[in-house]
């Protein structure tokens, strides 16, 4: 198969639909990181979006719905709590957990009973969800367990020969995946995985828990509640380690003697006196939330052998970075 890289036209997202209209897989923009997006009631069309992934069965897929009557299709028991996060937070980069209705097939949902829904922020996206009339089950574009896709090249690295078209939307705002939510039974909230909406923002709205497997390896034979959670995710060839120091000179002084080729250090950018190759990935936790799939993969591209990565803060949008950076780095942390 040949994939086509094309930028959005109205004839691009009517081509895109008639490819999902036929149990098809496109390549799609949203402001989180790229999708691989099929018709979510379609249940060949998941089991190929899988397949193109190299997905394990069990990992659910999300929805991405372009209005509340799609919601309404898919999911059953919506609490009033999910209205008024819906109407503060879509469209944007937040997933809520719902009961699924049958229509939802067992092949999207990684044979749960509940479904994960979510309005992407982005136009074209949502007009394709339009055309298309169904919601899209749509996960990251990447091959399973490298990082996340945000622009359309990176798509392209993955995807080329697996899928036939991938929409070139430039490249993503946010750069980390959605935050995931689940509604608890005395009415709060529970994060099962961070994103660039905070715990902070969320519990202007009830309160609001962190569910302890976003920082902690989860436990091989205990069932979690978001099975994305468990699996080595986000990495690439290079062996990732997250090196939490107190300032600057720290870790400035702990990657000098660490020198060696094919030894590399990704930092906030601020730091001086570092002596082994340096990508920055920004100060800002938003910065690094932006960055941090690119230059993981930029890890690849320059054949690093070993990177090690100044920690972010575990706080608001910083929490996002290091729950991807723990997976990354096969939670490997040096305390220095
Ligand atoms: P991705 O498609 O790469 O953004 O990953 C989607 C993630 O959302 C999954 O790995 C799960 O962790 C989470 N998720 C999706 N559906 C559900 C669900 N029904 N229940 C709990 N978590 C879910
Ligand atoms: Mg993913």
């Amino acid at each position: 198969m040949t994939t086509e890289v094309k930028k959005p036209s109205h004839e691009v997202l009517k081509q895109a639909a008639e490819i999902i209209m036929q149990s098809g897989v496109v390549g799609v923009p949203t402001e989180t990181v790229y999708g691989l997006a099929a018709n979510a009631y379609d249940e060949k069309a998941c089991a190929a979006i899988f397949a193109a992934k190299g997905r394990p069965q069990d990992n659910p897929l999300i929805i991405h719905i372009s209005d509340l009557e799609m919601l309404e299709r898919s999911a059953r028991d919506i609490p009033p709590l999910a209205y008024t996060l819906a109407e503060h937070f879509w469209s944007g980069p937040l997933t809520m957990i719902f009961k699924k209705k049958d229509i939802v097939p067992y092949t999207t949902s990684g044979g749960l009973d509940t479904v994960a829904v979510r309005m992407p922020d982005n136009e074209d996206t949502l007009n394709l969800i339009k055309l298309c009339g169904v919601p899209l089950a749509a996960p990251s574009a990447n091959l399973s367990g490298s990082p996340s896709p945000t622009s359309a090249d990176h798509v392209f690295e993955d995807m080329n020969g697996r899928i036939p078209l991938i929409i070139d939307g430039g490249e993503c705002k946010a750069g980390v995946e959605s935050t995931v939510v689940c509604f608890t039974e005395d009415g709060g909230i529970k994060i099962l995985r961070p994103g660039v909406i905070t715990a902070e923002q969320l519990s202007r709205f009830a309160d609001v828990v962190t569910d302890k497997n976003v920082f902690l390896k989860p436990d091989e034979r205990e069932k979690v509640i978001s099975p994305g959670v468990k699996y080595k995710h986000y990495s690439p060839k290079a062996e990732i380690i997250i090196v939490e120091a107190e300032n600057e000179n720290s870790f400035a002084s702990f990657v000098n003697q660490n020198k060696d080729n094919g030894v590399y250090a990704v930092t906030f950018g601020n730091e001086s006196g570092i002596e082994l190759p340096a990508i920055p990935y920004g100060e800002s936790a938003e910065e690094q939330a932006h960055n941090l799939f690119a230059v993981l993969r930029q890890t690849d591209e320059l054949g690093a052998k070993r990177a090690y990565v100044r920690c972010p803060e575990k706080q608001g949008v910083g929490a996002a970075v290091y729950n991807r950076l723990l997976r990354a780095a096969a939670f490997r942390v040096i305390k220095v």
